[in-house]
């Protein structure tokens, strides 16, 4: 240390924070480096045993091996979700999540790369475990088997089961195209998009059959009742915002022309910026469905389904965490693309209970490839792009620490979060959503 640094307060701190975050960073490399072969060995399985929502048993028993053999203790089926786990590191101060989930989709597999979700955060996780040892600081680190992203909302069911209970922040990595990132070719990651908060709904429409042609004044039509709603759908969509999305199908329904139809049942979903507007649309779209009961004389059971919430960004979270990976050469990471989407992601409703952060890397897939396709999954299969997602990951890890150690950088985060008007917003109307889903039975 210089003798002027000593001499002024304020450089000595910023040297020995200089020097703390070397030593974190050359940790963190040199775990990846040592752990990476066994990492990619779990990744790999993954990859070639892709499991669908809920259904994760070789992912969740792969990971949650390879953690019991190195001596962590795992909370297995963690939270009463069968597929996710738990396992912890660190003392005291402040708990970080870092979410990994492993979820893949019918017929393409892992054709949104979450194998390479897990990688990151599996990744992070080790280099956080030793990097907080090494350093001797005080701090916790939550590594969160997420499963259920693609359907079914396994983060929705983690907070309901009290997984992120304590947690001061949240943070995961997602793979993407160039296209969804950025068009020039020399940025390689992103902080974050705008994800579409969802309000989902099963109905079920009961009426009476009939002979169609010797009594048909006898039934009570479900078919009729499931054109109607969607006939009103249709109507409605002319008069919602440009932002706003409203789909679904037909998922039973009659199979003969010769007997009125006694029963049909619809999935739908509305989607729009955020999780008030959506559930305003909500409302409309399940007013679509009472009117077509009432005018048909059909009875309607409308069940609500796990709604995912828009994404809450945290600038200050963001800022850091693009610094960090900036830092690293060949990386250019925005902070946030206002106009990539507009998917969704149960991490939104994590971003409501926690700050986090849902950032993406770039990995090499052929251009006019997207998520869920084909090439997608092939591109995420590379050794090229599990070594980029074990780079994210060591972004994750640095992120976590700053946020485990630097008081102000936190207190700044949690602030921001704090009076985001989204966050002010929910305050006490966390179950509108789906109160108002149940209110339609
Ligand atoms: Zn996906
Ligand atoms: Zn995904």
């Amino acid at each position: 240390m210089s003798s002027l640094a000593t001499q002024i307060p304020e450089i000595a701190e910023k040297i020995k924070d200089d020097e703390f975050m070397a030593n974190v960073k050359e940790e963190v490399a040199a775990t990846i480096e040592r752990f990476s072969s066994r990492i990619q060995e779990v990744v790999q399985h993954l990859f070639t045993h892709p499991e669908l929502a809920f259904e994760e048993y070789i992912a969740h028993d792969t990971i949650c091996d390879f953690f019991e053999k190195l001596g962590f203790t795992v909370k297995r089926q963690a939270y009463g979700v069968q597929t996710a786990f738990e396992v912890l590191t660190g003392e005291g101060g402040r708990l970080v999540s870092i979410n990994a989930e492993y979820d893949a989709l019918p017929l393409v597999g892992h054709a949104c790369g979450h194998h390479l979700i897990a990688c990151a955060g599996m990744s992070a996780f080790l280099s956080l475990h030793f990097a907080l040892k090494k350093a001797n600081v005080k701090g916790r680190v939550q590594l969160l088997g997420t499963p259920a992203e693609e359907s079914g909302g396994g983060k929705a069911a983690l907070l309901k089961g009290g997984a992120y209970e304590g947690v001061d922040a949240a943070l995961m990595t997602h793979p993407a195209t160039q296209s969804m990132v950025d068009p020039n070719p020399a940025v390689t990651g992103l902080g974050a998009i705008n994800f579409l908060a969802t309000f989902r709904i099963t109905v079920e429409f009961f009426g009476r059959p009939s002979h169609a042609s010797q009594s048909p004044w006898e039934a009570i039509n479900a078919n009729d009742a499931a054109v109607a709603a969607q006939v009103n759908i249709g109507l409605l969509r002319q008069q919602i915002r440009p932002v706003d999305r409203i789909h679904g199908c037909m998922l039973e329904g009659p199979r003969a022309a010769n007997v009125i139809g006694e029963y049909t049942k619809l999935t739908y979903m509305a989607r729009s910026p955020t999780k008030k507007t959506v559930t305003a649309l909500g409302k409309r779209l399940t007013a679509c469905f009472q009117g077509a009961a009432l005018a048909t004389g059909c009875e309607v059971k409308i069940t609500p389904e796990t709604c995912y919430d828009d994404l809450v960004h945290t600038k200050a979270l963001l800022e850091r965490y693009t610094q960090i990976a900036n830092a690293v050469p060949g990386q250019l990471v925005l902070p946030i693309n206002d106009e990539s989407g507009p998917g969704s992601t149960d991490f939104g409703n994590v971003s409501y209970a926690v700050p986090g952060i849902h950032a993406f890397f770039v990995i090499d897939a052929p251009a006019g490839t997207g998520p869920h396709q084909h090439g997608f999954a092939a591109a995420a299969g590379t050794q090229d792009s599990f070594e980029r997602a074990l780079t994210a990951g060591s972004f994750l890890a640095l992120t976590a620490m700053d946020l485990l150690v630097d008081d102000v950088f936190f207190a700044t985060v949690k602030d921001e979060w704090e009076t985001n008007e989204k966050i002010v917003e929910n305050k006490g109307a966390s179950q509108e959503s789906a109160d108002l889903a149940i209110a339609g039975h």
